[in-house]
């Protein structure tokens, strides 16, 4: 089942456990095996197998990017080293003077990479509120190549129309990328919507088991492709192929980790919505979101993020953090065991004094897959504080 446009009849979980995962072809293993090796063998000089140096190659990598861009619905997928070398790839299509329109809701890192590196190489970016595409239009800066987006975003769980994003964006010439690390293909695929590539952190949901970084990005666009092949070999930030068996054998059960992601930051958010120790609760599966009915059409399910403002402020946020006992106090997320962090302090502390500064009472939850019950009671004692 390696070429994964035969595979169009199959569904997301068939893709996830067989696309670019045929078995071995010598010895029959059923399991993608890891190739531990930095070169391969030529039968003659300049004739070999399609792989020839790993920096440029694996054939553990490729199993996972054939895999990956079948279930993003993409032509094509390349894996990198972690998520902002993913992103470093896309942004270095850009030359001195080019601007990215970029939302003022983004991962602390993201914000960092295009701020602080690309910034020195004399490339501009403006901070936007991508709820607001009139705004948007009418300060458009002709400089633009890149639109840059997150939805849900990190970690105020905003919502972005990205058909809408998409018309606009493409109407002014430019390229979209949509960060789709907080809702996972399963749950929506951006270039179904018009988006020109999608990047993800594999090392959250799609690895899925806090024990692996990477990156990956997929798109249709094969003139993308050809440069992100070329920064992946001429810059190096590739992922070794443990990296890759990892991330690909976390990325099998995909659809029922976020089944069950789904259900119990439902009962999360349930929980927290009546609690008096909370002042609000931030989930695109709410009815008062602002941005629900976009979020309903444009995903099959809201996530296992959540994320919530303390009554009391920035100490009883602090207060609600440190006491938790089943929930780990920890930066990253999409994995199976549930974290609890303090974005202005923690994940986001580079943005602050920034349009895209977060509001110290604010709580951010990744709900995990343990049982519902335990969750519950975790959170319970915390708020009882
Ligand atoms: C973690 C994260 C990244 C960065 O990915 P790394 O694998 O940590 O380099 C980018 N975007 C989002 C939304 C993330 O959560």
């Amino acid at each position: 089942m390696t070429d994964q446009n035969s595979n169009e009849g199959f569904g997301f979980s068939t893709r996830a456990i067989h696309v670019g995962q045929d078995p071995e072809a010598i010895t029959g293993a059923v399991t993608v095996p890891v190739f531990q090796t930095s070169t391969f063998a030529q039968e003659a000089v300049g004739k070999h197998s399609g792989y020839e140096y790993a920096r440029t190659g694996n054939p553990t990598r490729t199993a996972l990017e054939t895999a990956f861009a079948s279930l993003e619905g993409a032509a094509f997928g390349v894996q990198f080293a972690s998520g902002l070398a993913a992103e470093d790839a896309i942004l270095r299509q850009l030359e001195p003077g080019d601007h990215v329109v970029l939302g003022n809701d983004a991962y602390g890192g993201t914000f960092r990479l295009i701020s602080k590196v690309f910034g020195k190489a004399g490339i501009t970016y403006s901070a936007n509120d991508f709820n607001d595409l009139d705004t948007v239009a009418a300060n458009w800066n002709p400089a633009t190549k890149i639109v840059w987006a997150e939805t849900p975003t990190n970690p105020l769980l905003n919502i972005v129309d990205i058909e809408a994003l998409a018309a606009l964006t493409h109407d002014k010439g430019a390229m979209l990328v949509v960060d789709n690390t907080f809702a996972t293909p399963y749950l929506q695929q951006p270039l179904r919507h018009g988006a020109d590539a999608v990047v993800h952190s594999t090392t959250k949901y799609l690895g899925g088991h806090s024990d692996v970084v990477g990156g990956f990005i997929a798109t249709n666009d094969s003139e993308l492709e050809t440069h992100l092949r070329f920064i992946n070999n001429a810059v190096g930030a590739v992922p070794g192929p443990w990296d890759c068996y990892l991330t690909l054998r976390g990325a099998k059960t995909l659809a029922v980790r976020m089944d069950r992601h789904n259900s119990n930051a439902a009962a999360v958010v349930e929980m927290l919505s009546r609690h008096k120790a909370v002042s609000s609760v931030l989930y695109p599966g709410l009815e008062s979101h602002p941005n629900h009915a976009i979020a309903a059409r444009q995903m099959s399910g809201f996530g296992g993020m959540v994320s919530f403002r303390a009554a009391g402020g920035r100490d009883a946020a602090m207060k609600i953090i440190e006491s938790a006992k089943l929930f780990t106090l920890a930066e990253s997320l999409g994995a199976v065991e549930s974290l609890i962090e303090h974005p202005g302090v923690m994940t986001h502390a580079s943005a602050a004094g920034s349009a895209l500064e977060v509001p110290d009472d604010l709580v951010r939850l990744s709900v995990g897959i343990e049982d519902i019950d335990d969750i519950l009671a975790d959170l319970d004692q915390m708020l009882g504080q």
